[in-house]
């Protein structure tokens, strides 16, 4: 087959792929505290390959064919903590290439496991290696076509709609008694997520708000205030696939509005009650996207308005069962998540802020958020 003809053949397969492919849900969740504010939750852990970065795999190998830098037996190659990997490999065997993750060894194993399941390759790189440089390394080396999702996530993917994820947000939402959310919320990995639905919001003339749940000292935190592309974090996180150790090429900040920093307990526990309240566990960074929501709900309610809030929910929590949902696990790390779950839960159900008695008085949100 000529090299224009397997190109042709291999988007084919991958428009075939994303027509079989169905659009995840929006779940509803009560929030009886917050009379006026409905919670919603987009549920990304419903892709075929269990996580958001479904849709960035497919963009990323889409956007490889369509420069003409992959061509037919070529392997491939990236980076990963471990999500954006299994999705990449799942493509890859669809597409009849060979794929090789480098990745941190503290990956939770069972994703490895899913990993090398799919037939890839896992290169494991020490705490604090630059997963990245050693990719593209190992590209230049082996002729391999190197995905880059933290270089390309931002252009990759079609921000202008093609079904992008903000484009099915506000489709979803269409009938809903505040169809223009007064927020979007999510966390930022490789900041394609956040870049997309930033410039989808601005390019459909909304008034809805984005706001970016970090973890504490998390790199898009640090950079964001100062608009910073060299912004290191301050603290490590054990959520995995957000919370960067350095800004990532596709952190776009201005076109987020907010950004709220949460403790590695307080997204552990709001996990938990994701499980608890939907009937399923999703991952760490859909409890910070919770924590974020849940704060932002409260400052609606202090300011007297009302309207919608739309969450992100990244993956699904059974990739976590040897980690954030297990006792021992948290134990050895000093993590208190007992203690966590039941004050986020009375937050939850009396819309009170944390440490503050059933008496008192909510004080307004206090955390930044940017004039328009
Ligand atoms: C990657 C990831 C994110 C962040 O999405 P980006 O588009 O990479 O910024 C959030 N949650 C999970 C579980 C992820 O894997």
């Amino acid at each position: 087959m000529s090299a224009r003809a397997w190109s042709a053949a291999a988007v084919a397969t991958l428009a075939r792929e994303a027509a079989r492919s169905a659009d995840t849900h929006l779940l509803q969740l009560g929030l009886p505290a917050f009379p006026g504010i409905d919670l919603y939750f987009k549920d990304e852990s419903s892709h075929p390959t269990g996580s958001l970065k479904h849709r960035l795999a497919r963009s990323l190998f889409l956007y490889a064919l369509c420069n003409g830098r992959l061509r037919e037996g070529q392997g491939t190659i990236d980076a990963s903590s471990g999500s954006t990997a299994i999705s990449e490999a799942w493509f890859a065997r669809l597409l009849g290439l060979r794929f090789t993750a480098v990745m941190p060894e503290t990956t939770a194993p069972a994703k490895v496991r899913l990993l090398r399941d799919y037939g890839a390759d896992a290169v494991l790189a020490p705490v604090g290696a630059d997963c990245r440089a050693v990719a593209r390394a190992r590209a230049a080396a082996d002729d391999l076509c190197f995905l880059d999702q933290f270089g390309l996530a931002e252009r990759a993917t079609d921000w202008r709609g093609n079904n992008n994820i903000a484009e099915s947000i506000l489709a979803q939402m269409a009938r809903e008694p505040h169809p223009e959310p007064a927020w979007i919320v999510c966390g930022a990995g490789t900041g394609g997520t956040s870049a997309t639905i930033g410039r989808y919001l601005r390019l459909r003339g909304t008034r809805t708000r984005l706001c970016v749940a970090e973890p504490r000292g998390g790199a898009f935190a640090e950079g964001w205030r100062r608009r910073d592309p060299d912004a290191r974090a301050s603290a490590a996180t054990v959520i995995e696939g957000i919370g960067r150790p350095r800004a990532e090429p596709g952190f776009l900040y201005d076109v987020v509005d907010a950004v709220d920093e949460v403790d590695d307990a307080d997204s552990i526990a709001g996990a938990w009650l994701l499980g608890e309240r939907l009937g399923r566990r999703y991952g760490g960074s859909s409890g910070t996207v919770l924590l974020a929501c849940l704060r932002l709900a409260r400052g609606m309610h202090a300011a007297g308005t009302g309207g919608s809030i739309v969450g992100l929910l990244g993956d699904g929590g059974e990739r976590y069962a040897e980690t954030l949902f297990d006792a021992a696990w948290l134990a050895a790390r000093g993590i208190d998540v007992a203690a966590a779950r039941a004050a986020l839960r009375r937050q939850f159900d009396t819309g009170l802020p944390p440490g503050v008695p059933r008496t008192g008085l909510s004080p307004p949100a206090s955390f930044p958020v940017r004039d328009r």
